[in-house]
């Protein structure tokens, strides 16, 4: 009998991921880089920002900041121009300032591969140091024990539609320790970017596109199949709570 969306979470992962590989085969990160630095910059800079705009800024920018020193070398106020356009400028600015400065310090001024590493460089928190492991350093990756999955807001919406989760939407570390539990270590980064990708095209937040799903049959929150939205569900109880 085909799996269908009544079955646990453990047995739908597999056809999940099979039906969003055929739907998004090209799914891969959107932001535009080369260098593990450059990687980490544009990572920092998409916070609160679009991939489209990092893109445009990081076009010029790479080309006059090529290692570490070079966000050192010219004065605060050129590098936040520099990056204004993608917002908060200040932070993002005192994070590159202060990353580059640590990885001149303490890392021969090369982006390091673990986890455990990258999480001390400045304005690199959990997610960043995915989104730099799985797209630079998949071998390090595999053996890493700290390694994770990237659950940015696509993720964690789609993971509790998708009920991959009893956690919620926001609760990004738990909803990416519920997704290590199901699926395979080595689609860790595949998954991120075919659940962002869908995302972006079908299971929108205020109103998914059930109808035209690929993985609508596995899914408990079809509106074709008259179910209630458990994202929806999810962020009602958040509001409610906040009330209180
Ligand atoms: S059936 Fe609807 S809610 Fe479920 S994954 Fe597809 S688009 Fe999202």
């Amino acid at each position: 009998m085909p799996v269908d969306r009544n079955a646990p979470a453990s047995e739908r992962i597999a056809p999940v991921i099979e039906g969003l590989e055929e739907a998004y085969p090209e799914a891969s990160i959107a932001l535009r880089f080369i260098t593990p630095l450059e990687c980490v910059v544009a990572t920092v800079l998409s916070a609160q920002s679009t991939d489209v705009k990092v893109n445009e800024v990081t076009e010029t920018l790479f080309v006059k900041y090529r290692g570490p020193e070079d966000y050192l070398k010219v004065p605060e106020e050129e590098l936040q121009e520099d990056i204004h356009a993608t917002g908060f400028f200040r932070q993002k600015t005192r994070a590159l300032r202060g990353l580059s400065q640590k990885l001149l310090d303490d890392f021969d001024g090369e982006v390091p591969g673990t986890i455990a590493e990258l999480i001390q460089l400045p304005g690199v928190a959990r997610k960043t140091a995915n989104v730099v492991q799985s797209n630079c350093f998949p071998d390090a990756l595999t053996k890493d024990p700290d390694a994770g999955i990237v659950v940015d807001t696509h993720v964690g919406r789609l993971a509790v539609r998708l009920g991959l989760t009893d956690h919620g939407p926001k609760d990004a570390e738990k909803v990416e320790t519920d997704l290590q539990g199901l699926v395979p270590k080595m689609q860790w980064p595949r998954i991120s970017y075919l659940l962002i990708d869908h995302g972006r095209t079908i299971c929108l937040a205020k109103k998914p596109l059930c109808a035209d799903c690929p993985i609508e049959p596995l899914c408990p929150s079809s509106q074709e199949a008259e179910l209630p939205d458990l994202y929806r569900v999810a962020m009602d109880r958040i509001k409610s709570k906040k009330k209180k």
